[in-house]
């Protein structure tokens, strides 16, 4: 009743300030989550940086990936100030060997930013080639990455590829690709159906391969470094250690 004998100006003024006054309450709190987001990247940022331990290594990669999951990234190391901090020297925690199937962006899946990851991609994950195992030595020795992770993962086209029976093609290099990782995975070969334990095989034969190196053995005998597989789940973004 009373507001219905109210000035229509009046009651337009009251909404007004009604309205602004709700719109003050959610930039506040707007500015309050960013500001908390922005602790929770700086305290991620502190933990990156004092790696130390390959459990460390492998601890960051899964809270990463953890994130990446929930879709609450906060995308750490990622801004100018890192760029300049890592301009003359690199530091990486971990080297990630990965297919270099688009859907498989290692920064991202990880939620990590510039100077965490040495990244090496080739199709189908293989390090039988020079070189891309001098890159993981490289990681290794004069890096000193703490974690070496083969990322195997859901739907590999290349293992796909070295499984099935495909045509060979004369002018191709992929042929010559396709029968690397076909060498890898043989109990699978004919086998379509057995795509996700033919990826899982072909990460471990990775793995066999980069444990092969004298510098490797001797790092994880001392307990400085950590070689595993890992499988990413390309539906759920979810990387299976
Ligand atoms: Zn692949």
């Amino acid at each position: 009743m009373i507001m219905s004998k109210m000035p229509l100006y009046v009651l337009a003024a009251l909404m007004a300030v009604g309205c602004s006054t709700i719109e003050n309450h959610q930039q506040a709190a707007n500015a309050a989550s960013e500001s908390a987001r922005e602790e929770r990247m700086e305290a991620v940022e502190v933990q990156l940086d004092s790696v130390k331990t390959p459990e460390d290594a492998l601890a960051r990669l899964a809270e990463g990936n953890a994130r990446y999951v929930a879709d609450s990234c906060l995308n750490p190391h990622h801004n100018h100030k890192r760029v300049a901090a890592t301009a003359s020297q690199q530091k990486p925690f971990a080297a990630v060997v990965a297919c270099s199937d688009s859907r498989v962006p290692v920064e991202l899946l990880f939620d990590q930013g510039i100077g965490d990851i040495f990244v090496i991609r080739t199709a189908g994950n293989s390090v039988n080639d020079d070189v891309v195992m001098g890159s993981v030595d490289y990681a290794v020795e004069h890096l000193g990455v703490k974690a070496v992770v083969v990322l195997g993962h859901e739907s590999c086209g290349g293992v796909t590829g070295a499984i099935s029976d495909m045509e060979k093609s004369d002018d191709s290099k992929v042929d010559e690709l396709l029968s690397v990782i076909r060498n890898d995975v043989k109990p699978y070969v004919g086998h379509k159906d057995s795509l996700d334990a033919a990826v899982r095989l072909n990460a471990r034969v990775q793995v066999d391969r980069i444990m092969a190196s004298k510098h490797v053995q001797k790092q994880v005998a001392e307990g400085r470094l950590v070689v595993k597989s890992a499988y990413y789940n390309v539906r759920s973004g979810k990387v299976d250690f």
